[in-house]
């Protein structure tokens, strides 16, 4: 029996994402979430999309990852997917950093994990969690590749010129501090989907990705490569996002602390956790921002004014890095479902040849869909990303025979 299946893990401090597809056809079988695991109230939601049947919930104690992984491991087992099936392929981990060094999904061994390892400094909040995960699954099944999938890879192609900070060179290569992108799952399946959309091969287009999700960052891809993305050496720089701030004065923190005598981990939590439209306005959930603008609250409006006028300057940045651009591309939670984020953004932007035409800005669907007017001489997108079929379509291609 060929193995097909792939399952793809998003493992998070508290948190384990999976979907099990079938990469005959990129269906998918079986999706759910663990949350709040090492606490009482733990829940499984799992849903068997195969046999098209209700979701299940368990509530109650789920101690750690290992308990987790078991506990997706039994109830897919109940649907006749379980993870001791020949079917399994193989299982694909999202990692969050890969450095420089991982420039490419990899196999995971013992030299890839001490390499996950060792970026942790880089990535406190997220690569301990990603290598629990990988753990976990490798001890269900040692058998089996592991393949890690990393968040930072489709950006290793940014030349030194957009991922150098202008600081001491010996200082920033001493500390690894440059900037190394996230989210590069959906830039690279996004791009890619958007050349699909106009008919062209990833290689004969210039597409400025805009992911705008709760996290949200912006890239440039000149001819399928990324040539500069907004994130940096953590996920905090860029866009505004729902909690984060995005761009500030680095000056700021030497205020805070000095001014403001707010120690260094008050600090981190308030641009990561208590700023973006969070902090400007209470509410991270676009759709509650524009429920309170409608309603003519003035703080929900200067925070949407503060979330376009951001959006808007990379646009320009990038429009200017890229020289020519094809398209312009929507995706993530708000980039897919909020069209009064898309049209502006796009405001008054004319005379780079881009516009969107209301009627179809307006369409909401699950497929990639042109919202620019026809004729226009930037194509502008929706283009709803996938970044488990990316991480499962990436991990198979490495273990097929
Ligand atoms: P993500 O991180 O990609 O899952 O995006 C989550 C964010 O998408 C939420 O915090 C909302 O701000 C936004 N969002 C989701 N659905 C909608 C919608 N129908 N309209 C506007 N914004 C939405």
């Amino acid at each position: 029996m060929t193995a097909t299946r792939v399952l793809v893990l998003n493992s998070g401090s508290s948190s384990v994402k999976y979907q099990l597809l079938d990469m005959r056809d990129s269906s998918r079988l079986a999706n759910g979430l663990v949350e709040r695991i090492g606490e009482q109230s733990s829940r499984l939601k799992h849903t068997p999309l195969a046999t098209g049947g209700e979701s299940r919930e368990r509530t109650g104690p789920i101690a750690d990852h290992d308990a987790a992984l078991k506990a997706v491991a039994e109830e897919l087992a109940k649907d006749g997917l379980g993870l001791d099936s020949p079917e399994l392929a193989a299982i694909g981990h999202r990692v969050v950093h890969g450095g420089k060094h991982f420039t490419q999904p990899t196999v995971i061994d013992g030299a890839v994990l001490a390499e996950i390892e060792r970026l942790i400094p880089v990535a406190p909040l997220h690569n301990p969690a990603n290598l629990t995960g990988i753990r976990t699954a490798t001890a269900l099944r040692p058998d089996l590749p592991q393949v890690a999938v990393f968040d930072t890879a489709f950006h290793t192609t940014m030349p030194e010129a957009a991922a150098r900070y202008a600081i001491d060179v010996e200082t920033a290569d001493a500390h690894r501090v440059r900037r190394y992108g996230f989210h590069g799952t959906s830039h690279a399946y996004v791009s890619r989907a958007t050349a699909k959309l106009l008919g062209k091969a990833p290689e004969e287009v210039n597409v400025i990705v805009l992911h705008l999700g709760n996290g949200a960052s912006a890239s440039a891809v000149e001819k399928g490569r990324c040539v500069d993305t907004s994130m940096g050496l953590t996920p905090l720089e860029g866009l505004v996002m729902g909690t984060r701030s995005g761009d500030t004065d680095p000056a700021v923190i030497f205020h805070l602390a000095r001014v403001g005598e707010m120690s260094i981990d008050e600090i981190d939590t308030l641009l990561n956790k208590k700023s973006g439209l969070v902090g400007l306005c209470g509410d991270n959930d676009m759709r509650e921002i524009r429920r309170r603008i409608d309603e003519g609250d003035e703080r929900a409006k200067l925070a949407f004014d503060i979330y376009i006028h951001r959006l808007k300057k990379y646009i320009g940045a990038y429009y200017a890095v890229l020289g020519h651009v094809d398209a312009v591309a929507f995706t993530a939670g708000v980039g897919e479902n909020a069209a009064p984020v898309r049209e502006a953004a796009m405001a008054g932007l004319g005379s780079l040849g881009l516009a969107v035409d209301d009627g179809l800005n307006a369409v909401r669907g699950d497929e990639p869909r042109l919202i620019s007017p026809a004729g226009a001489r930037v194509a502008v997108a929706v283009v709803p990303t996938d970044e488990e079929l990316e991480i499962a379509t990436q991990t198979y291609a490495l273990v097929k025979r």
